[in-house]
């Protein structure tokens, strides 16, 4: 035991947890399970009279998407946490049966697919700091900064955390949720450990979003849609409903093609995607907002799980470890992954014991975000302007496959079920290379991947004029 931790008795049974995102909320609902105390340190001030836009969340104002499987796992971990989003406004729908969805290829015809929960983000955190904060065990300090660790003399224990107003903060475990502008690389330098190597692919995608009140239609028979961009055409755009009777319609675009925050140019953005469908649904509708861009859209891993040296009682979770192009909408569900790997990590250490298997719980939390990476970084590859590491030739004999994979799923459902399957990260990328899979994927081979028109979908009436 250290001098520092004596000096602080609290330490010992007290977990510490910076940032108040999602990775950080369901990691502090996992540790309460062992630890009698576990803090959360929150540089914003958390709204407290309901779902609010704060800073530190400035994706919040872009379209987000939860897979069924973040869902699940997000309900396992808070049961009732679905019934409270639907129950404030919030939309689970089957995509692609009325979230209609442009592939790269052709729209998706209502075949079997994944359910996707669509809510605006501040909702979303908002429900599930609620339910955390239900446990009298978890506490959050807002309006609080973490501004580096504290760790015995020789570095190799985190005792703690300094924060910028009313530090130090005495615990046994701290872990960083902090998200994409996480310090962990330097806190970890100023106590001797070296930085973790990074892999980044950036496809230099830009995103530009705007809320609109949703126009009364009696015939609409869909209700999201998404306009998939690709390498030859590399301008999409994702339309969700939200709480509140608003949609919020976020466009995408790569490179030169990003997407201007102009009034005017959003129309006339929105009108040169391959499909006529978003402009149409969007041209009269009032909007509720100025559009708003983001452009930090690379992926970008930084292997804390491969340094050989790791610290006693450190880990580093969600965003912070690894980030993702937002495009296929894989964060969130990474986030609730890594707490349910947390979960399983832990097994049945007791609190003193769990510390001493801070470098473990990385690597198991780190694997989670394996196949989202890997779905993420080789669709990336696609676009010639990507930065990152090229891809070998399996790599790309796989994005070949996974071009005919796509067709097929829209005539054969049993492929785009295990296709859905994968993408909402609910089953093994491995059902796709099963022999039974390869087959009926390659019998389709003489569906075109570029049909002749991609103007709407057959299940989809176009609106009057
Ligand atoms: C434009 C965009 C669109 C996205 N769309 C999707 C989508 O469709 N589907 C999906 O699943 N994911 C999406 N994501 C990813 C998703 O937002 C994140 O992966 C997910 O929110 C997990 O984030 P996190 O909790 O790790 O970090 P964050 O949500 O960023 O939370 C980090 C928290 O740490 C706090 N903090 C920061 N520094 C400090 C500090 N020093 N001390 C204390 N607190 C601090 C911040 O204020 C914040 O509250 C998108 C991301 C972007 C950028």
């Amino acid at each position: 035991m250290d001098d520092d931790m004596d000096n602080h008795p609290a330490g010992h049974d007290h977990a510490v947890v910076l940032g108040a995102g999602l990775a950080g909320l369901l990691a502090a609902r996992v540790l309460a399970q062992r630890f009698a105390r576990v803090t959360v340190v929150e540089r914003d001030e958390l709204p407290a009279a309901g779902p609010a836009f704060r800073p530190g969340v400035p994706q919040s104002r872009h379209a987000h998407v939860l897979w069924s499987r973040g869902l699940d796992v997000m309900e396992a971990l808070l049961p009732g946490i679905t019934r409270a989003l639907l129950a404030g406004g919030a939309a689970l729908l089957e995509s692609p049966r009325d979230f209609l969805w442009l592939s790269t290829a052709d729209w998706f015809g209502p075949v079997p697919g994944a359910r996707i929960l669509l809510a605006g983000r501040e909702l979303l955190d908002w429900t599930v700091r609620q339910e955390v904060l239900r446990d009298g065990r978890i506490e959050v300090r807002s309006g609080c900064a973490a501004t580096g660790l504290r760790a015995g003399p020789d570095g190799r224990t985190v005792t703690g955390v300094e924060l910028r107003d009313g530090g130090p903060l005495a615990a046994s475990l701290v872990v960083d949720a902090t998200g994409r502008t996480s310090r962990a690389p330097a806190w970890l330098a100023a106590l001797g450990h070296p930085a973790p190597a990074v892999t980044r692919y950036d496809s230099h995608l830009g995103y530009s979003s705007r809320f609109y009140e949703i126009p009364p239609d009696p015939a609409r028979r869909w209700q999201g849609m998404y306009v998939q961009g690709r390498p030859d055409s590399p301008r999409g755009g994702v339309l969700v409903p939200l709480e509140g009777g608003r949609w919020l319609v976020t466009l995408i675009g790569n490179g030169e093609h990003a997407p201007p925050t102009g009034d005017e140019d959003f129309l006339d953005f929105a009108r040169s995607l391959r499909s006529p469908a978003l402009y149409d649904a969007i041209r009269d509708a009032k909007p509720l907002s100025a559009p708003t861009g983001f452009r930090s859209t690379a992926n970008e891993w930084r292997h804390y799980e491969r340094l050989e040296r790791w610290p006693t009682g450190f880990v580093v979770l969600g965003d912070a470890a690894c980030r993702f192009n937002p495009v296929y909408g894989h964060g969130m569900t990474v986030a609730a992954l890594a707490a349910d790997a947390l979960d399983r990590a832990m097994g049945t250490l007791s609190a003193r014991d769990l510390p001493g298997a801070a470098r473990r719980i990385q690597r198991s939390t780190a694997a989670v975000a394996a196949v989202p990476w890997q779905i993420a970084t080789s669709e990336d590859m696609r676009y010639p302007e990507t930065e990152g590491p090229p891809p070998d030739r399996v790599a790309r004999a796989l994005q070949a496959y996974m071009s005919r994979v796509i067709v097929g799923a829209n005539a054969d459902p049993a492929i785009s079920r295990r296709f859905f399957g994968v993408l909402s990260l609910s089953t093994s990328p491995n059902t796709l290379l099963s022999p039974g899979t390869v087959v009926r994927v390659l019998s389709k081979w003489r569906l075109p991947t570029s049909p002749a028109t991609t103007d709407y979908p057959a299940h989809h009436v176009p609106p009057a004029g």
